[in-house]
């Protein structure tokens, strides 16, 4: 499923959604990738997916205190990347093709 972090306001829609069907917690690699790359800390994987309860492997989520911000945790990465979803480092790191981003 895919399970949408964010919020929307005046400005526009901000949501980063992550496929859990895809998501696999980075489970064979030291470190998930999501949570190494990114310089906001916006990434955790959790062993219970709060969205899906019979989920028995680990899976990334949005932290609960970045879910309303993430709009201006991801400004460091949105103009390096010049705007490309597939350039950030979340989306473009990720082994599993898990990650997308609203804006
Ligand atoms: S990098 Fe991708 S596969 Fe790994 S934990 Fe993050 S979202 Fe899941
Ligand atoms: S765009 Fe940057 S700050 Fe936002 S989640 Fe991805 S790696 Fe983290």
């Amino acid at each position: 499923m895919i399970a949408n972090y964010g919020y929307r306001d005046g400005s526009g829609t901000y949501y980063i959604s992550i496929d859990t069907d895809k998501c696999d917690g980075c489970i064979d690699l030291p470190a998930p990738k999501c949570v190494e790359v990114c310089p906001s800390d916006v990434f955790e994987v959790v062993d219970e997916d709060p969205n899906d309860p019979l989920r028995e492997e680990p899976v990334a989520v949005v932290k609960e205190d970045q879910r309303n911000k993430i709009r201006f945790s991801c400004a460091v990465c949105k103009p390096a990347s010049g705007y490309e979803i597939s350039e950030l480092p979340c989306v473009k790191n990720c082994p599993k093709g898990a990650i997308d981003h609203s804006w």
